[in-house]
């Protein structure tokens, strides 16, 4: 009688095992690019519905053409852009978004500025990428440098409540000639919104999706394993430093001089520009890495603490809870006290 009933038993939990309680876990695996940059996608589904990872890029594709873009002309970014010098009307969630910008500018004494598009123009920063190249670049002047700076500076962007008869609607006010670049946090933003559409689809348990140099973990694997994210190491960025652990629903987001950058007569020029300045900023964060449950603070904290330096950024991270890795260009790691407890440095690196 019991050695038929065990066996049974065995063979039952292998199935649910498997199976994941009555439903294959299949994966899903895709490359696309989108927002300018290579978009990764594994992700975990009970059918063999693939429909998901299309939704994923229309969802990345429609806040950047919508919203978050600076060049494309349906974007909100754009007609604000275009039409700074007058008082305009902004929708809710780009109010939510301005005045988290405008806390971050406050809380990073100003290294975090979304108003420094004119700069960013000028340098051609958008050009750089994947541009082998640049022999056409030329650097621009310290002149024009000062120039494009005067026409820079979060403090001067006001927002204000107006009430109409059937609502409150927020209005900006930014001088003329204003731009804003939302170049720092689009892919953390990003992965907000696909936070939220994994969410509404029950049919998904599990999903790492990668957008550059920021990475979402959703739910969990089939095996329970946690979820790795690599950490480049920016002194040889062929190669990895290490990875995360992470189990649920965060997002990790790299800031580093190596991402993107132009040469010009022997010397490097990256795209993080300290707003006092107008150059790229030195400190002695080479790259950081930051990692919070919301993909717009990773991201634009990412930003914010390489120009702040490891000391300073430390000091920002904490207090919006972020966990931080910073690596210096000596090739030394700092981290937060929640981070070292989820960071697996690889041995050859
Ligand atoms: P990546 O876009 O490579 O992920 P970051 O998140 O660090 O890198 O953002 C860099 C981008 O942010 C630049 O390409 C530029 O558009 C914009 N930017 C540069 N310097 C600043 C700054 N000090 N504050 C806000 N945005 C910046
Ligand atoms: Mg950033």
């Amino acid at each position: 009688m019991k050695s038929r009933f065990y066996p049974k038993c065995i063979y039952l939990l292998t199935i649910l095992l498997l199976t994941g309680c009555g439903s294959q876990a299949h994966v899903l695996r895709k490359t696309d690019v989108a927002m300018g940059t290579l978009v990764q996608q594994t992700i975990y589904v009970s059918t063999e519905d693939n429909k998901i990872t299309s939704d994923i890029i229309d969802e990345i594709t429609k806040l950047e053409q919508d919203f978050l873009s600076r060049r494309l002309e349906t974007s909100q970014v754009y007609a604000l852009n275009q039409n700074s010098g007058s008082i305009q009307e902004v929708t809710g969630e780009m109010e939510t978004l301005l005045r988290e910008c405008l806390e971050i500018s406050e809380a990073s004494d100003g290294a975090f500025d979304i108003t420094l598009g004119p700069v960013i123009q000028l340098w051609k920063i958008d050009e750089w990428a994947g541009v082998n190249d640049t022999a056409e670049y030329s650097l621009p002047t310290a002149e024009e440098i000062r120039q494009a700076l005067q026409l820079t500076g979060y403090e001067r962007l006001e927002l204000k409540a107006s009430q109409t008869e059937t609502q409150t609607m927020a209005k900006l006010q930014m001088p003329e000639g204003y731009v804003l670049d939302m170049g720092a946090l689009g892919k953390g933003l990003a992965l907000d919104h696909l936070l939220e559409l994994l969410a509404q689809r029950s049919q998904v348990s599990g999903a790492t999706i990668s957008l550059g140099g920021s990475v979402l973990t959703y739910g969990s694997k089939p095996d329970g394993t946690p979820w790795r994210v690599g950490i480049v190491n920016p002194l040889d960025p062929q190669k990895q430093l290490g990875y995360l652990k992470l189990t649920g629903n965060l997002c990790v987001s790299t800031s580093g001089d190596y991402e993107r950058f132009v040469e010009v007569d022997g010397r490097t020029y990256h795209h993080i520009i300290d707003p006092a300045t107008g150059y790229p900023g030195e400190s002695d964060v080479k790259s950081v890495t930051i990692l919070s449950e919301s993909g717009f603070l990773s991201d634009a904290l990412s930003t914010a603490c390489y120009l702040l330096g490891t000391e300073k950024g430390m000091e920002l991270a904490l207090e919006y809870e972020a966990e931080a890795l910073f690596v210096t260009h000596t090739g030394e790691i700092l981290m937060s006290s929640g981070m070292e407890t989820i960071f697996k440095q690889n041995e050859t690196r």
